[in-house]
């Protein structure tokens, strides 16, 4: 899965949002989400986003990252 991380903080990009073909982005308090059971690994959003906040969860110490995603994909 991708995971969105704190780059996206304060961004007000929505490119990503818009090439999702199974529309799994979500907007959490402050920064997007991507519901990673969703997610099906594309990849066409990472070079999408300005801000380079889209990371794929096989770089290393993404967990909490996929939890924090998870978490505020479910909030609504
Ligand atoms: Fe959507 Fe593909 Fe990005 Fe996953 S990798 S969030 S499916 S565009």
């Amino acid at each position: 899965t991708y995971v969105v991380t704190d780059n996206c903080i304060a961004c007000k990009y929505t490119d990503c949002v818009e090439v999702c073909p199974v529309d799994c982005f979500y907007e959490g308090e402050n920064m997007l989400v991507i519901h990673p059971d969703e997610c099906i690994d594309c990849g066409v959003c990472e070079p999408e986003c300005p801000a380079d906040a889209i990371r794929p969860d096989t770089e290393p110490d993404m967990d909490e990252w996929v939890e924090f995603n998870r978490k505020y994909s479910e909030i609504w």
